[in-house]
């Protein structure tokens, strides 16, 4: 049996990097997050508010042309690029250097989509994370993933993590799997679940934050701002990755009180963060 470390508070407390009182919004982070499709406009909206929510100075979101006055309206923090296309983002294009990227969270897997990502991952060199299509289109085009930055973030759920790795017949063979898939490509994986595990190569470690209100759409989306946010405010992308899924499963832990399981939705994970810092 492999050890498992737990991420609990005295964890959490040996990473967190408290705020300097004189910083200002140009030395707090500056993240990207690209995603969005037609009709999963909300995903890429969850997420860009997540983010900001979790302490970047500043936000930019890149999408199709559809999700331009959504995300102008639904969070007016952000700063919003698009894509020429209306519907599906084709070509990624921005002239600034972000200090993370978070790529995915409802981008869709139009052909289109697969080349722009295709592009993307080839020239970047942006630290990164990686969640839902973003996974979905490159476990159909493993060749890619020698493109990535070391220590890139993918963030699967169960289905998402089967593309990459294949069927396992155990947990305890899921997790041979996932260390066997990060060690070769040099990724740190986050396998959502109850509980998510997170494997950075030999090294297991186990959520102790969360609960079942998490089982609820967008709460994924929300999951990807909150790590690209501390990736952007220069956490290592394992100290970014163990912060951000404790946090997320906080905000869960402290929402429950008043929403139940059943009236607990996404937005109440962003409306909690700031407790979960607390
Ligand atoms: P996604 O499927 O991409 O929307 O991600 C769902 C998020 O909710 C992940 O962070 C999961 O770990 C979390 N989650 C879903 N169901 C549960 C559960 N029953 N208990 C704890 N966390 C959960
Ligand atoms: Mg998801």
């Amino acid at each position: 049996m492999r050890p498992i470390l737990p991420i609990n508070k005295s964890e959490i407390l040996k990473r967190y990097k408290p705020i300097n009182p004189n910083t200002h919004k140009g030395i707090q982070g500056h993240a990207l997050l690209i995603g969005g499709s037609y009709g999963k406009i909300g995903a890429i909206s969850l997420a860009s508010k997540a983010c900001l929510k979790t302490g970047c100075g500043l936000v930019s979101v890149f999408v199709p042309r559809c999700g331009y006055k959504i995300i102008q309206t639904a969070v007016p923090e952000v700063m919003v690029l698009n894509d020429v296309s209306v519907k599906y983002i084709t070509r990624i294009v921005f002239d600034f250097v972000p200090n993370a990227i978070g790529i995915g969270p409802g981008m869709g897997q139009d052909i289109e989509t697969h080349t722009a990502l295709h592009r993307f991952v080839k020239t970047n060199k942006v630290p990164l994370v990686i969640d839902a299509d973003g996974l979905n289109i490159l476990s159909q085009n493993k060749q890619w993933l020698t493109f990535l930055p070391e220590k890139t973030i993918f963030t699967p759920h169960q289905k998402e993590l089967e593309r990459l790795i294949g069927q396992w017949d155990s947990i305890a063979d899921k997790i041979e799997k996932t260390i066997a898939f990060s060690k070769q490509n040099n990724l740190i994986m986050v396998m959502k679940g109850a509980p998510t595990f997170i494997i950075d190569g030999d090294t297991i470690y186990e959520n102790t934050t969360g609960n079942a209100a998490l089982a609820t759409a967008g709460t994924g989306d929300v999951l990807t701002g909150m790590i690209t946010s501390l990736l952007a405010q220069s956490y290592d992308p394992i100290d970014a990755a163990i912060l951000g899924v404790y946090l997320h499963g906080l905000t869960a832990d402290i929402a429950l009180p008043e929403t139940g399981y059943q009236s607990f939705i996404a937005s109440d994970c962003i409306a909690n963060i700031g407790k979960a810092y607390l």
